[in-house]
């Protein structure tokens, strides 16, 4: 049998892999990803990326190509029945509230936000799933689990013949015979719509990894093997699903629309790329051990089941893109490591409904949060404790989530009787979405103090009244010392692994504030500075890059005056980088000169210290005078000394 080591085995390529495959791929570790299906999708499944979904895949680089693909939801409106039953328009709001992201929601094919992920893993270093492979077992070689170097996982794994069919695919597309579910394919996508050529079909391997992460979703294999189950609702609602491009008199069709009908059920309408329109009916419930009937559901029946919520306006669906019935409940996982060597991620750890869009978005967003965490440990810079804030944090957002998703759904389920039983009144509908619109946007998360995360204080709070510890980095304009251009500071937070330093240095035209400023720029390449200590090569910014935003005019200071620090040499030439040094000022084009404001930070006070986390949740907020001395005493129980 065909043996190979690997750092990461990633077991399963939907979006939690794929994301998981990107952090990889970019930071140089080693990693397989294999996935039972032949092929990749190309059409269906989720749609909607939160918020924060797409600032990360700005992080990744990949934000354009979904922007410019997908279609960007602008406003929700409601619809209820009047006194007489009759479908009434009642209310408008904007599907984010202004100023909860740089970004909005994006509704786009999963598969085509795949195809984007693959792409990159592609370019980063060559990364590509290994289709039609499929786990046969796995084992932990226990004697050597705290041996940084060792390869303790052993899972063979077995290259299916060319032939097999995915069970996956035919239960979420309503089997092939449906004939829908592949038209319209993407010419990019081509290539892995079709089986690969694999000399090794039929054959097993045996897989030597330092750690395997199963991404294998809510049926998960991985899951199983290390003894854990979901645990949750007992009955599970069964969703139609459609995209289609439709003829009709209802007005709205181009906005996202929450239809709750006197009597005939309720119907989510969101409007997708392409002319696009994706429906999401409820069609009932089963109870546990119970089956769906495949058959009697079919694209006809959503169809009429719409029509009925629908009218008295009209629904033809003359071109069905895809469609399909999947059931789903609100379940989760407590356990999502065993010895911090087989993790699980995403669907194979907590289940959603579709109604707040969360599935895909928090599935990829625990393969973010563990991503990162991996590579610094088998780069060796972190210790192995590291891995277990994966779960501290992500098991809390889950079980968040799933809360949040229950109290949601019920304003969806049926009849408007059924959201009042839930105690919401579906006039409060509106309201309570509003209120909802930082969770719905991926942007409520804030992780709990750890080791990762520093504890707030009043001190903290003053620094930086609107920065919140454990929560992302929330982006502001802010314009380029060097070449006058407006940037996102978000933007410029890229995932690479990297943690961030972000030196909110206030007047520095004033000489008591830029002799403060100077002193801690002096402290943070001294020997007892976390830069200094954990940097690897010669580039000393490889740990922590130190980003400066002044609230002093642009034109006051010149680029070469700023200490070497802020704009470190880099490579083997010692190019300085420009980008790094930013003023709070407005654009001559794009806005900005808000960014000391929005932060809360006083733009004449002493300054404040921001520390990032590779993953752009804020760790701790410092002040200049004590700011070496407690980045040394943050990264001392978990970073491993790595530069002398
Ligand atoms: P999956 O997407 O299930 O991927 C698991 C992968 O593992 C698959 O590729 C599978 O082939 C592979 N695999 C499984 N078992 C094995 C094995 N033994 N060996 C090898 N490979 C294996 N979420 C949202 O956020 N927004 C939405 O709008 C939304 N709409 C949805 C609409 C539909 C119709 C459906 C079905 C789901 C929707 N979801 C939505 C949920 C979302 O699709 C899932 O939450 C998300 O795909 C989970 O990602 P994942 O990577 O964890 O798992």
């Amino acid at each position: 049998m065909a043996e190979a080591k690997t750092d990461v085995l990633i077991i399963g390529a939907g979006p939690a892999g794929l994301m998981l495959a990107n952090w990889l791929s970019k930071t140089g570790v080693s990693a397989r990803i294999i996935d039972r299906r032949p092929t990749k999708i190309t059409v269906g499944h989720a749609d909607g990326f939160q918020c924060r979904t797409i600032e990360v895949f700005q992080s990744f680089g990949i934000a354009h190509r979904v922007i410019a693909e997908g279609n960007e939801l602008t406003e929700v409106v409601f619809y209820n029945p009047d006194d007489n039953g009759n479908l009434v328009r009642t209310a408008r709001i904007p599907d984010t509230e202004p100023g909860t992201s740089r970004f909005r929601h994006v509704v786009l094919s999963q598969a085509r936000v795949e195809r984007f992920l693959l792409d990159n893993m592609k370019i980063n270093n060559g990364l590509i799933v290994e289709r039609a492979v499929e786990p046969q077992s796995l084992s932990i070689d226990n004697a050597v689990i705290d041996c940084l170097d060792a390869y303790p996982v052993t899972v063979i794994v077995r290259h299916l013949p060319q032939d097999n069919v995915s069970e996956d695919e035919a239960a979420i597309t309503g089997g092939p015979e449906s004939g829908l579910y592949r038209s319209n394919m993407f010419a990019d996508d081509a290539e892995d719509a079709i089986p690969q050529n694999r000399q090794q079909a039929g054959q097993t391997e045996t897989i030597r990894a330092k750690y395997v992460v199963g991404c294998d979703g809510a049926r998960s294999w991985t899951r199983k093997q290390i003894g854990y189950e979901l645990e949750g609702e007992n009955s599970s609602a069964y969703w139609g699903v459609m995209d289609a491009r439709i003829l009709t008199n209802f007005p709205d069709i181009r906005l996202k629309v929450a239809i709750h009908s006197a009597s005939s059920g309720s119907i989510l309408i969101i409007p997708r790329e392409r002319d696009l329109v994706r429906f999401y009916i409820q069609m009932g419930t089963i109870e546990p051990g119970q089956q769906i009937d495949r058959h009697a559901l079919t694209h006809t029946s959503i169809i009429e089941k719409a029509k009925a919520i629908m009218a008295p306006y009209t629904l033809e669906c003359p071109e069905i893109e895809w469609w399909s019935v999947y059931v789903i409940g609100q379940r989760l996982c407590k356990q999502v490591s065993l010895c911090d060597r087989v993790f699980i991620a995403g669907d194979a750890f907590h289940t959603h409904s579709p109604k707040a869009g969360q599935g895909m978005n928090v599935s990829m967003m625990d393969s973010y949060n563990l991503g990162w965490k991996l590579s610094a440990v088998i780069k060796g810079v972190a210790d192995r404790c590291l891995l277990d804030t994966y779960r501290s944090e992500r098991v809390e957002v889950a079980q968040q989530l799933i809360d949040f998703d229950r109290k949601f759904s019920g304003l969806f389920s049926g009849k408007p009787a059924v959201a009042e039983q839930a105690g919401i009144s579906v006039k409060d509908f509106r309201n309570l979405w509003l209120k909802s619109g930082k969770w719905t946007s991926g942007t409520a998360i804030q992780y709990a103090p750890s080791l990762l995360v520093a504890a707030s204080s009043a001190e903290k709070e003053l620094l930086a009244a609107n920065i919140h510890i454990g929560s992302h980095f929330e982006s502001q304009i802010v314009v380029c010392i060097a070449d006058a251009h407006p940037v996102h500071l978000g933007d410029r937070l890229i995932s690479d692994g990297r943690w961030r330093l972000i030196l909110f240095a206030g007047k520095l035209t004033q000489q008591a504030q830029r002799s403060r400023y100077e002193k801690l720029c002096a402290e943070l390449v001294s020997t007892r500075s976390p830069i200094k200590q954990y940097h690897v090569g010669q580039d000393v910014d490889s740990f922590i890059e130190v980003l400066t935003v002044v609230s002093s005019e642009r034109s006051a200071i010149d680029m070469t005056e700023y200490p070497d620090i802020t704009r470190p040499a880099c490579g083997p030439h010692g190019y300085r980088k420009y980008n790094t040094i930013f003023a709070d000022e407005v654009s001559y084009h794009d806005g900005g000169g808000q960014a000391y404001q929005g932060y809360g930070v006083d733009a004449e006070g002493p300054g404040a210290a921001v520390l990032i986390r590779p993953d752009q949740h804020v760790a701790d907020i410092l002040p200049f005078d004590a700011c070496v001395s407690r980045l040394s005493a943050f990264f001392t129980p978990f970073i491993r000394q790595v530069c002398q």
